[in-house]
């Protein structure tokens, strides 16, 4: 009956939903202990100069995390929310900044002037002794301060905590470099650019989408550029895929990028022979 047929459907779903949960609760209750496990590894994606007449050799190495659950490599989409809801996102974060120190500081022996840029989840900001930590892991790493980039979003300057505002400060008085990542899809108040010790803007990839097609998506990337670069900020252009777009970016000023075309997020091992290949290259 009719009744039967939609009281089996019902079943299914029910079955289907019950599935997925404890499928997610698998997945958080793994990834929660991956650090223990040493299951998290880092992959690195350089940015470019953008100019033809600079060296081919990358001017910085963005951080970027890796889960290596089984034979599958999660992507942070799938898991970082997790980490942060649990406050794992702490622990976690401390381990990126001194393996990516430890890594980039090796690669500075043949590249001195590498920058390292890591991204940072809004909560490790709150931590009260945040500063101190990174100074220790600074220390021990032998990473110079003014060689390290920190990401932080739009969100967290908008909801920061109280003591995020003097953290930043701290962190820029030490030399370290605030880039402020995604810019342009939060909602930040164009105050702000002046408000936070900031250097770097990354101008998101959703811009450079559209940007040969459509022309009022050219004069909103001319735009920020323009006033980034007129308030001292340098701006990196992020997820390059095509020629045309770098033809643009240089047209309007901008000439740090990266992306799929220039470099795709790899292995340590692959960025140090794309490191060795440009060295030998000179
Ligand atoms: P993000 O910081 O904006 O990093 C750039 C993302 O864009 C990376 O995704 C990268 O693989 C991707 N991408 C780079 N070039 C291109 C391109 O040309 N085309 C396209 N379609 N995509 C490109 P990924 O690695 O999946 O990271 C996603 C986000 O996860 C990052 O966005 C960052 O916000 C966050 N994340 C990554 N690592 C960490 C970490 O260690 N800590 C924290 N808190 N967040 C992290
Ligand atoms: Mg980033
Ligand atoms: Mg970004
Ligand atoms: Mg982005």
């Amino acid at each position: 009956s009719a009744k039967e047929a939609g009281k089996a459907r019902f079943k299914r779903f029910d079955q289907s939903m019950q599935d997925r949960v404890r499928q997610r609760l698998k997945v958080e209750s793994n990834v929660l202990q991956a650090l223990q496990r040493n299951e998290f590894t880092l992959h690195f994606q350089p940015v470019f100069d953008l100019r033809p007449d600079r060296s081919e050799q990358p001017v910085a190495v963005e951080v970027l995390l890796r889960w290596q659950h089984g034979e599958e490599v999660v992507a942070p989409a799938a898991f970082i929310p997790v980490l942060e809801e649990s406050g794992e996102i702490i622990p976690v974060g401390y381990w990126v900044l001194e393996q990516a120190c430890l890594q980039v500081r090796q690669w500075q022996a043949s590249a001195p002037n590498l920058y390292c840029s890591v991204n940072l989840s809004g909560l490790q900001l709150q931590e009260p002794d945040f500063v101190e930590r990174l100074r220790q892991i600074l220390q021990k790493t032998a990473m110079p301060a003014r060689k390290l980039v920190l990401e932080i979003t739009e969100s967290l300057l908008i909801d920061q905590a109280g003591s995020t505002l003097a953290s930043l400060r701290e962190l820029a008085a030490m030399g370290v470099k605030i880039a402020l990542d995604d810019f342009g899809t939060g909602y930040c108040s164009l105050g702000y650019l002046n408000r936070f010790p900031l250097h770097v803007i990354k101008l998101d990839r959703s811009f450079l989408n559209e940007v040969h097609s459509n022309p009022k998506q050219q004069s909103l990337c001319r735009a920020i550029i323009g006033l980034s670069r007129s308030l001292g900020l340098k701006v990196v252009a992020e997820g390059i895929e095509r020629q045309d777009q770098i033809e643009l970016l240089l047209g309007e000023g901008c000439c740090l990028g990266q992306g799929f075309l220039l470099g795709r997020p790899m292995s340590g091992k692959a960025l140090e022979q794309l490191l060795q290949g440009c060295l030998g290259a000179e």
